[in-house]
């Protein structure tokens, strides 16, 4: 049968495993990485205290100092998840649950020395904070990418919870004499099979973690614009097939804004790039601020923006458009102390069902060049007519 103490010793090398992946992520920034280092480098401690148990060594090592390095590591563990996970840290609680058990473990150490209750208060914190860890780690699941390392964490901590549940139960009844934790017991060497673990693969479920929201990160920074905060042209374009396919099944209405700010040249020459930027960034808020948010807003060209609205016909996106526009001639761009004012021209067009994204953006955008042949400042619609109320008025 494998000694306890062998088992230290692999759970131990499997933290150090643990560390050197975290070491890698430690610049990453990422809430959480460094409480996970620490609780790692406190369990290393608690295992190396809880093996001096071995060699008779005073009881404040290898019982008192193990135990605490052992709460202030689930302390530490806890509070990098709530980070992670974007939830407040519960301090005074944490401080108040493990002070007291500590304060239990002195009291049954030095007062009373009785093995049995120490390893039903430390279990007792323990299925607590793993209990804790499977609540917490499930308010932090995101809600369109893959659950998985969140159901690893949950599924890790609760099943140690029940096993710490169990050990408290086993010596509170009687169940299993109670023995010091390094004899080589069979109730001992299962509690510290599943137990010893619980600390590597906690860590392993937060590295996947980790992983994925710096992949959701990246992706995030990828699929937008850097400079309006829209989605970029690829993300835009690759989610207006999936509304292109949801209007097949559907069989709902689809239909899409093509836009392009006009003289954008001018305003650039006329008061520099800074403003031209400024003025995109100032239109990107105008166009979140008057579209709804199911409607799909991108930047799909240098002044060129690109709106599908699911479930709209073209007359009524005419209208929205029309109040966008107003907006924009309403609403000057202010920049280093000038006024720009800017317009649009903008072209709408109705998906015809089975038609390719391609050939439905084509169209949006020779509804778009009859706007700009027309004079600009105004949008046309399906049926090649403007809006007469949103032909030129001042440029
Ligand atoms: P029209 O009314 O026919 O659309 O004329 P325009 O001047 O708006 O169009 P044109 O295609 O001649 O010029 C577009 C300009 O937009 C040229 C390019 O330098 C500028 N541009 C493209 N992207 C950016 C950007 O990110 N920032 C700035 N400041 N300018 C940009
Ligand atoms: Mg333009
Ligand atoms: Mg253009």
């Amino acid at each position: 049968m494998i000694a306890p103490v062998n088992l230290l010793l692999v759970a131990a090398l499997a933290g150090v495993l643990a560390l050197c992946v975290l070491g890698s992520l430690a610049r990453s920034g990422m809430a959480g990485i460094k409480e996970a280092i620490c609780a790692n480098l406190l369990t290393l401690l608690a295992f190396g205290a809880f093996a001096f148990q071995a060699t008779g060594a005073p009881l404040f090592l290898s019982v008192i100092l193990a135990n605490t390095a052992v709460a202030l590591a689930l302390c530490a563990y806890y509070a990098g998840l709530c980070r992670l996970v974007g939830r407040p840290v519960p301090r005074h609680f944490m401080a108040l649950a493990s002070g007291a058990t500590l304060l239990v473990l002195a009291a049954y150490t030095y007062i009373e020395p009785r093995i049995g209750a120490r390893m039903v208060a430390m279990s007792a914190l323990m299925t607590g904070f793993m209990l804790a860890i499977a609540v917490t780690v499930g308010h932090g699941m995101p809600m369109n990418r893959s659950r998985y390392s969140y159901h690893f964490v949950r599924v890790v901590a609760f099943v140690s919870a029940v096993v710490c549940a169990a050990r408290a139960v086993v010596y509170l009844l009687g169940i299993a004499a109670p023995q010091a934790l390094l004899l080589p017991t069979a109730w001992n060497i299962a509690f510290m099979t599943l137990g010893v673990l619980t600390m590597p693969c906690l860590t392993l479920g937060t590295i996947m973690i980790i992983h994925d929201r710096m992949l959701a990160d990246r992706e995030q920074e990828a699929n937008t614009d850097f400079l309006t905060g829209l989605m970029s042209r690829k993300a835009w374009w690759l989610q207006a097939e999936r509304y292109c396919a949801q209007a097949l099944r559907t069989r709902r209405p689809l239909a899409m804004l093509l836009l392009d700010i006009d003289h954008f040249k001018r305003i650039n020459d006329t008061h520099g790039h800074a403003a031209g930027d400024a003025v995109l960034r100032h239109f990107g808020l105008l166009a979140t601020a008057t579209l709804r948010t199911g409607d799909h807003v991108g930047r799909v060209g240098g002044e060129e923006f690109a709106v599908l609205f699911p479930d709209l016909r073209s007359d009524a996106v005419m209208e929205v458009a029309g109040r966008l526009l107003d907006s924009v001639r309403r609403t000057p761009c202010s920049h280093g102390g000038s006024t720009i004012s800017y317009t649009f021209s903008a072209g709408v067009a109705n998906w015809i069902p089975g038609e390719s994204l391609q050939a439905f953006f084509e169209r949006a955008d020779r509804k778009l060049y009859t706007a700009k042949a027309r004079g600009r400042n105004g949008i046309v619609g399906p049926g090649g007519d403007a809006d007469r109320q949103l032909l030129p008025t001042a440029a």
